[in-house]
């Protein structure tokens, strides 16, 4: 039987909520400890969008807590139970082992012009730099501090393997197995020309190298975007971005559901 304290992250929707008291009662009726303090095992019901939202709030925590996923949303590439099957969970907390897999998350500094920091945050998705004006992003930008080409376009996006399968995806980037331990970079929409050449094609990098942005501020009106939360600031000139050698995020899967599988399922139809 699991042992620990336990928290939810809900989604606002009937089923969600239903589904929430459920598995509270049943947590209560065996003694299971609900604390929203310091918990060990956070039950997220929703779809991905929860399971972001879940990281967020536990950020500072990430390494020390499993996430359990009951998935009501559209996809489900995070979550391991389905609407049909979440019963099984009563005897999964009790009597079965779970397996516990972890993931990479992108590590992002972002400085001011001044030099100092703006934010020092994660990424379970992706990071992406565009301009709130609806104008082009103008950037240079490096890999492992070596000028690599100069982007003008509608911006650029850097996602995880588990972040392969969202906006990454919509660009024409390769989806990847979460085990890899890789980050992989999309344009969005870079214009080509003298001036402004880029390559085109989506590039993947190691878990040793370093990319960074430097958004031209006389075009820009910076927006970074950080999973769902966004950043503004005219006076950004230097974003640096990796995997994160320190956090990484784990879940605990009861059902023996392959990534391809889930990729199928989500994209092609069984
Ligand atoms: P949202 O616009 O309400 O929903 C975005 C959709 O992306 C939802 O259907 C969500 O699934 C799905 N999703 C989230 N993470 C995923 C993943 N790792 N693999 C496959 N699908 C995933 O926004 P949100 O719920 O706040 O989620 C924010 C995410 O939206 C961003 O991180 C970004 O990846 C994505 N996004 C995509 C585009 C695009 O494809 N053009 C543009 C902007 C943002 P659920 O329904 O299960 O929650």
């Amino acid at each position: 039987m699991l042992k620990g304290k336990f928290s939810f992250v809900v989604k606002e929707d009937e089923v969600s909520i239903k589904i929430y008291k459920e598995v509270k009662d049943f947590l209560i009726y065996h003694n299971l400890k609900e604390c929203n303090n310091k918990p060990d095992y956070i039950i997220v019901i929703g779809g991905d969008g929860t399971v972001l939202s879940a990281f967020r709030k536990y950020l500072d925590i990430v390494n020390d807590v499993k996430f359990i996923t009951i998935h009501t949303g559209h996809l489900g590439f995070y979550t391991d139970y389905q609407v049909k099957n979440y019963k099984n969970i009563f005897e999964d907390i009790l009597n079965r082992a779970p397996q516990v897999e972890s993931y990479p998350l992108l590590a992002v500094e972002a400085y001011c012009t001044q030099g100092n920091m703006l934010t020092k945050n994660y990424a379970l998705n992706e990071i992406t730099f565009n301009n709130s004006m609806g104008s082009t992003y103008v950037a240079e930008v490096y890999i492992n501090d070596e000028h690599f080409e100069n982007f003008r376009g509608d911006g650029i996006c850097i996602s995880t393997p588990t972040g392969s399968t969202a906006y990454n995806k919509s660009l024409g980037g390769a989806v990847i197995h979460p085990k890899m331990d890789i980050f992989q970079v999309t344009e969005i929409a870079a214009l080509n020309n003298l001036v402004y050449r880029t390559l085109g094609n989506p590039v993947i990098l190691s878990k040793d190298e370093v990319l960074t942005i430097k958004p031209k501020n006389q075009v820009n009106n910076n927006r970074l975007s950080i999973d769902q939360s966004y950043y503004s600031n005219e006076s950004l000139s230097k974003i640096k971005i990796t995997l994160s050698k320190t956090k990484k995020i784990s879940f605990l899967r009861y059902n023996n559901v392959s990534f391809w599988k889930r990729v199928k399922r989500s994209f092609i139809g069984e």
